[in-house]
């Protein structure tokens, strides 16, 4: 392809200009199964994004039935901590991230990022803010270089392999018949679930967004993998603020802080040591799980009252 665009200066630009939205074409496909009803104000500022403050305020939200999938949430998450989000299937965990992304904005309330309301800032910028890793990570079948630098083109080789490191992909990559070089296949094929959900990992870590958001995104990793991925977000310290649905509650041991979101609310919220001992939803989680329980199993069981 390259080769081909030699000597054509506006294609090769295009192609810059491609590649540095590379970043957020995964975000974008996301955007684009959704309902497009969302578009910039009139008056939209690109966010001043600092360093990664995010606040609901009474936040409701339904998807146009009668129920609110959503109902009047309010939480503040400081610059830099690690959040973790769990609850049982429709709970609204999802949603939650959904806004914060802005795919559709609140019926009332306001989201903010470092004291912005997202409302008012234009989605591109949004976007640059937050590095989403989603369920299905999207490759494209070049290298696995190009797919992780993706979302930061200028990256240096060091800053990727550092990427990959935290992500626990850089092993498994180095074990490919040409390493980095690998090409992946169509929409990743040669790669396993659990290896394509890394070098999503990698390239959320490699994109230097102040907000690392996860939604079950590493549900397809074994429960070590899968804690040794949190650990990673937790040693990048300060600098990120990270947001994290996670799938097994053993995974959120490290984190600052954990939220139980139930029927759209906040029923339970703090330390994850604290929220095992309390006797609630999480504490009857937990215990489920440490029986070898999977969540869905948990779920189930309906211990919800
Ligand atoms: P969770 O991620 O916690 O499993 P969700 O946020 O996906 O929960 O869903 C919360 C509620 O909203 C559920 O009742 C679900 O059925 C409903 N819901 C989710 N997505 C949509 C949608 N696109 N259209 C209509 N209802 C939806
Ligand atoms: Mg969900």
């Amino acid at each position: 392809t390259f080769r081909i665009l030699h000597g054509s200066r506006e294609m090769a630009l295009s192609l810059v200009d491609m590649a540095q939205q590379f970043g957020f074409i995964e975000d974008t496909l996301h955007v684009i199964a959704q309902p497009q009803t969302v578009r910039d104000a009139p008056q939209a500022q690109p966010l001043r994004a600092g360093e990664g403050r995010v606040e609901f305020r009474d936040v409701h939200f339904s998807y146009g039935d009668a129920r609110e999938a959503v109902d009047g949430l309010t939480l503040s998450i400081p610059a830099g901590q690690k959040l973790g989000i769990v609850g049982p299937s429709g709970a609204g965990k999802s949603t939650l991230i959904h806004l914060l992304q802005r795919l559709y904005d609140v019926q009332q309330g306001e989201i903010l990022i470092d004291g912005q309301a997202i409302r008012a800032v234009t989605q591109d910028s949004l976007r640059a803010a937050l590095a989403v890793v989603p369920q299905e990570i999207l490759l494209f079948h070049r290298s696995v270089r190009d797919n992780i630098r993706f979302a930061r083109p200028d990256a240096s080789e060091a800053e990727l392999r550092a990427a990959a490191q935290a992500a626990c992909c850089d092993g498994f990559i180095r074990h490919l018949p040409q390493g980095y070089d690998t090409l992946v296949g169509e929409r990743g094929a040669k790669l396993s679930g659990g290896q394509r959900q890394r070098i999503g990992l990698a390239r959320a870590f490699l994109k230097q967004a102040p907000i690392i958001i996860l939604d079950e995104a590493t549900s397809a990793l074994d429960t070590e993998s899968e804690i040794e991925v949190q650990r990673a977000l937790v040693r990048m310290g300060r600098a990120r603020t990270v947001i994290s649905v996670a799938h097994r509650l053993s995974t959120l041991s490290s984190f600052d802080r954990v939220i139980v979101i139930q029927g759209g609310r906040i029923v339970e919220d703090g330390a994850p040591v604290l929220l095992r001992a309390q006797g609630g939803l999480f504490q009857r989680m937990w215990r489920l799980q440490a029986e070898g329980l999977s969540l869905e199993e948990v779920d189930c069981l309906s211990i919800i009252p």
